[in-house]
């Protein structure tokens, strides 16, 4: 570490779970509860991926088939997101890392600023529940919120609790094959980041079967005593 540069309190949370636990519902809330910056790698591909550019277009069948998009581009792009200011009031990450080279890399990042992981929380859910928890998903095209056929609809059918938008969009990628793949991708790569972090002392666990407002509470008082 750089010895000029004061270390920072501002909290670094990592949420992991494999797709569907719940990580981008979560992370949301927690932006909402604690002012946190929810900085999702799969949200910067998309919008990398519509805006054309040289990474989006190199990803964009890797995504739609559900496997890893490469290190080097995924790093990149959650570099440059991490250096924009309002990650300095400290950022909650859903969906990075998810490969031991990318939790490498986010340690080496985080070191040259002074910052630490306060949290890696791992979501703990069955396999089994998570293809109907996705195959029910969908999101508000205006504000993102997210909603669920059966979990959680709009308290206005067709309107958007947060902003009222009625335009709702479901993900490409949320299809029972590409979810298979995913599930894979997650078992193989990603779910070894569970030791990683426990030899760190950072990990926390939580039972991600339950209700989301039940969830919420308990990722909550976690995230409370992380950043005390
Ligand atoms: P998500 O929105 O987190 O489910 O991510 C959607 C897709 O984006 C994944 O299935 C991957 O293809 C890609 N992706 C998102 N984050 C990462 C990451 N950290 N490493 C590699 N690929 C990623």
């Amino acid at each position: 570490m750089d010895g000029s540069k004061a270390p920072t309190t501002a909290p670094v949370l990592i949420l992991l779970g494999p797709p569907g636990a719940g990580k981008g519902t979560q992370a949301r809330m927690l932006d909402h509860a604690y002012g946190l910056v929810q900085l999702s790698t799969g949200d910067l591909l998309r919008a990398a991926v519509a805006a054309g550019t040289d990474a989006g277009n190199a990803a964009k069948a890797v995504m739609d088939a559900g496997g890893l998009v490469s290190d080097d581009i995924v790093i990149a792009i959650l570099r440059d997101r991490l250096a924009e200011p309002d990650c300095a009031r400290g950022v909650i990450l859903d969906g990075f890392p998810r490969t031991t080279i990318q939790a490498e890399a986010l340690d080496r990042l985080l070191s040259e600023q002074g910052k630490r992981i306060n949290a890696a929380i791992s979501l703990d859910v069955d396999d089994a529940a998570m293809v109907a928890r996705i195959a029910g998903r969908f999101t508000c095209g205006g504000c993102g919120e997210g909603y669920h056929d059966s979990f959680k609809l709009p308290a206005i059918k067709g309107k958007c609790d947060t902003c009222q938008s009625t335009a709702f969009k479901r993900r490409a990628d949320d299809t029972p094959t590409t979810v298979a793949t995913r599930l894979a991708a997650y078992h193989a790569q990603t779910a070894p980041l569970i030791a990683f972090y426990e030899t760190q002392g950072a990990l926390a666990r939580v039972d991600a079967m339950g209700a989301i407002d039940d969830v919420a509470t308990a990722l909550g008082a976690i995230v409370a005593k992380a950043t005390a």
